[in-house]
């Protein structure tokens, strides 16, 4: 089967008397002992079950483990790592990534951070204690592209974990497992989920190694399980992901070529445009660019947020991935020490019509 046809069928299961097309929600936190049933909502779930099986498929993985949210799923991977091992992360990350391994993992993992698109680097920096190689690709909010098949072999030859967070390119962009990597991690919330109204996280597991044990019990045990009704609604998602995607990197790849050529725009960021440093890569690794792009605005902070403010469709708002068009100045996002460029723009193109979207940007530019 094809990813548009696992993602209707492989996330919906029915086991149910009235024989209903749809996968009903099962809200029981407890069920009746019998072969093969659940047994309680926080060590499983058919609604869940649903969601990791749809996953798993799609990414081309033994398994999966959903969680209640992207970061809760990258814990789960920290959590499982043995005491003061080292990792290696990279240095353009998901600051909420980040911020958790530097506040809630301080003293308890060693991390150094990298140019992930530097494998000399990369390889500079391991150290016989270290166990974990964290990708991200495209990363945020740089839009850089990491050689996931050359990062995994330097990984391997040293023994050491790879996790890719493939978020931005969701498993219809992208196959990290069939590049080498052991594990790979989605924020739900994002494209998976593709509405802006679910929070959830999910990683999935090319082998059901003892690893992957301790992350079923940090998942079970710990107790970050995402809702029945969260898990519907991410099963419901997904059976369009393949379309929306589509329509999300058409409507990208104009946009970023429109903004390349405006005289108020000083630098775009997208591996689809052809002078992009990410691009060659992207081309060979991916099976299409996305619909995350950042750019920098000619002009400082302040004429920047008036632009971002003059906006009509561009919701002036954090986060990525939904139907609908978002956009924010990162650095105010990302707050004090942020070492972003204090004019960068990072946009989540939506599904609008692409002309609407260009003549609101044209509109807020031109003033
Ligand atoms: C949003 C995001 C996360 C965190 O996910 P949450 O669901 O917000 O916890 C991790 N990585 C990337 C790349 C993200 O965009």
């Amino acid at each position: 089967m094809k990813p548009e046809t696992i993602a209707i069928h492989l996330s919906n299961r029915v086991n149910d008397k009235d024989n209903p097309v749809v996968q009903p929600i099962s809200l029981s936190t407890t069920y009746q002992h019998g072969e093969g049933s659940p047994i309680y909502s926080r060590i499983n779930n058919p609604n869940r079950t649903s969601l990791e099986a749809v996953m798993a498929a799609l990414e081309g993985g033994e398994d999966a483990a959903a969680f209640a949210s992207g970061n809760a799923a990258g814990m789960a991977v920290f959590q499982s790592l043995d005491p003061k091992s080292h990792i290696v992360v990279p240095n353009d990350m998901y600051h909420g990534m980040r911020n958790q391994l530097l506040k809630v993992f301080e003293g308890k993992i060693e991390v150094t951070s990298v140019d992930m698109t530097d494998l000399q680097a990369i390889s500079k920096q391991v150290r016989p204690t270290t166990s974990l190689i964290w990708m991200e690709t495209p990363s945020n909010p740089l839009v850089r592209i990491t050689d996931i098949k050359e990062v995994c072999k330097l990984a391997k030859e040293k023994g050491i974990r790879t996790v890719v967070d493939s978020t931005f390119a969701t498993p219809i962009l992208q196959q990290p497992l069939a590049l080498g990597a052991d594990m790979v991690m989605h924020s739900n919330t994002k494209f998976i989920g593709g509405h802006s109204d679910v929070l959830g996280g999910i990683l999935i597991t090319s082998e059901k190694d003892e690893f992957w044990e301790k992350v079923r019990n940090v998942q079970v045990l710990g107790g970050a399980s995402p809702s029945a009704f969260d898990c519907y609604l991410l099963c419901r998602s997904i059976k369009t992901l393949s379309y929306r995607i589509k329509a999300h990197c058409e409507n990208a790849m104009s946009i970023a070529t429109f903004l390349d050529s405006h005289a108020k725009v000083e630098k775009v960021y997208y591996p689809g445009l052809p002078q992009d440093e990410g691009n060659a890569l992207a081309s060979r690794q991916m099976t299409g660019y996305g619909s995350m792009l950042s750019f920098v605005h000619r002009g400082d902070s302040k004429a920047t947020d008036v632009f971002l403010s003059k906006l009509k469709l561009f919701s002036n708002a954090t986060s990525l991935g939904g139907v609908e068009s978002l956009i924010e100045r990162r650095a105010k996002v990302e707050g004090e020490g942020s070492k972003t460029h204090p004019s960068l723009v990072r946009v989540s193109i939506g599904i609008e019509n692409v002309g609407d979207l260009m003549e609101d940007i044209e509109n807020a530019l031109d003033e």
